[in-house]
């Protein structure tokens, strides 16, 4: 027996109007699923758990998005897209032109709550990591745990992707995908990424906004995976 407390407990009663005796699958932090009974009484929500799922099948290709956090709102929608697009972890990142408009505390925390409600939501039991922000030096460091790194960039050389992704990702399992800020990335931090082992990839002649380029690229990856 478990219960469901606080927003979850909401969810259940109000969005989902679920009704005493209804199913209910019932996701704990590791991941683990189970399908359960639901039983409601006047203050509180309770589902006795009949049966365990089994766990999550890994994906063909772990992605790894690194995306520069970008004014207002904007990184919202991303940490809801990138969900859906199933991606393993996301790496705020704060380069030379995007570290100025980050500045609120409690922000993280937000983007995790935003991850947990969209894998409800799209129905993924593993909830993709949030980092604290990390900055570009300390991220181009950590490279060596990638299998490949691709970081999109406007003026890097064009080649038809459909072409070149498939020696790009040929023995991969987990890349990492990094998106500059409005502003882009300066000479210096392409240099320095470069320099620490990743490729630079072009989106084509068009410039993209931070928030489409990255969900462009995990949509790439994960149709280029054989995932959709
Ligand atoms: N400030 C730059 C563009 C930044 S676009 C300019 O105006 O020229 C924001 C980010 O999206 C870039 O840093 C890059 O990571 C990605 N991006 C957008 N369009 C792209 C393209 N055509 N090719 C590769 N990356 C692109």
């Amino acid at each position: 027996m478990v219960e469901l407390r606080g927003d979850d407990a909401r969810k259940v009663r109000l969005v989902l109007r679920k009704r005493d005796g209804d199913e209910i699958e019932v996701i704990d932090s590791s991941g683990g699923a189970f399908v359960g009974a639901l039983i409601l009484a006047a203050h509180n929500v309770r589902a006795r758990l009949t049966e365990a799922k089994g766990p999550v099948a890994p994906a063909a290709l772990e992605i790894v998005l690194a995306q520069a956090v970008p004014k207002g709102a904007k990184m919202d929608f991303v940490v809801e897209k990138a969900t859906e697009l199933g991606i393993a972890r996301l790496i705020p990142l704060l380069t030379e032109r995007a570290a100025a408009t980050y500045a609120r505390a409690g922000k993280t925390e937000r983007w995790r709550r935003l991850a947990r409600s969209a894998a409800e939501q799209c129905g993924r039991r593993d909830i993709p990591l949030i980092d604290e922000p990390l900055d570009w030096k300390n991220f181009c460091d950590t490279l060596a745990s990638f299998d490949c790194t691709l970081v999109l960039w406007e003026l890097a050389e064009r080649s038809a992707l459909r072409e070149t992704l498939p020696a790009l990702l040929s023995g991969v399992r987990r890349i990492a995908v990094a998106i500059g800020p409005e502003g882009g990335f300066s000479h210096a931090e392409i240099e320095y990424a470069t320099a620490a082992g990743a490729k630079t990839v072009s989106l084509g002649r068009r410039i993209l906004r931070t928030e489409t380029a990255g969900l462009v690229a995990c949509s790439i990856l994960r149709y280029a995976s054989g995932e959709l």
